[in-house]
């Protein structure tokens, strides 16, 4: 029922925005990186929350432990896209989809197929010299030990992850809202909308069709034409098989 719905709203469009968190990528085996257990916090005697082993002062402090927490907590070499990605990159081929604006930093969506990413947080996958701004894939940082440090000039590399306490990139705030803007249909799923200045971006939509699908209840809910309560991989994947 709440499927079949989503599937007449997706015939419906012809311009979807979807805008995803944490939850779009726990189907790939990735949890949210906040619920990080105690043990990491024992293992480095500290009491440091998730956030703040991930924000731009404790990279600067010490990068040893942050990398040590970043490369277990926030890379997954081995995640594959899951339905949901899938889906998205379909509809993307379609001609339906405009972009997927994303709070992830796995470069799923991209590695499904879809085009149009607005990446907020940025991406795992890339990473640049604070030296001389050279760029590295992936895996200098995994095979460093400790600090992953250039090839080229020595300076420490850098995910282009957007750290607690930083700013987001404007080029990436400007496209997302301004494809939001244009919107027939805007799919919010796999986060509660908590997290700011993202979860803002709701309030900038003025096409016909909002729709919610996220595990638990959100804060804007009740705005909403569509909530589904469920695995959002299982729904996105049914929904656009069945257009
Ligand atoms: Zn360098």
């Amino acid at each position: 029922m709440a499927y079949e719905r989503l599937t007449e709203i997706l015939r419906d469009s012809s311009r979807i925005v979807f805008f995803g968190g944490a939850g779009v990528s726990t189907a790939s085996g990735i949890p949210d990186f906040r619920s990080a257990d105690g043990l990491y916090q024992q293992k480095y005697r500290r009491t440091l929350s998730p956030e703040e082993m991930v924000s731009h002062s404790f990279f600067v402090q010490d990068p040893e432990d942050f990398f040590a927490f970043y490369k277990d907590k926030l890379i997954y070499p081995e995640a594959q896209p899951n339905g949901c990605h899938r889906a998205l990159a379909k509809l993307e081929e379609m001609g339906k989809l405009l972009s997927v604006v994303t709070q992830n930093i796995d470069g799923l969506h991209q590695a499904a197929g879809s085009k149009r990413v607005w990446e907020l947080h940025g991406s795992v996958l890339r990473n640049y010299c604070t030296r001389c701004r050279k760029f590295y894939g992936v895996e200098t940082v995994l095979e460093a030990e400790g600090v992953p440090r250039c090839p080229a000039c020595g300076g420490i590399i850098k995910p282009d992850v957007v750290l607690y306490e930083e700013g987001l990139d404007e080029k990436v705030i400007n496209g997302a809202v301004s494809d939001i803007r244009r919107a027939d249909t805007l799919i919010i799923g796999g986060t509660s909308l908590v997290v700011y200045p993202a979860a803002g971006f709701i309030y900038y939509f003025r096409g016909k069709h909002l729709v919610l699908i996220n595990k638990s209840e959100t804060g804007a809910d009740s705005m909403a034409e569509l909530v589904i309560r469920d695995d959002i991989s299982k729904v996105m994947e049914e929904a656009v098989s069945a257009l």
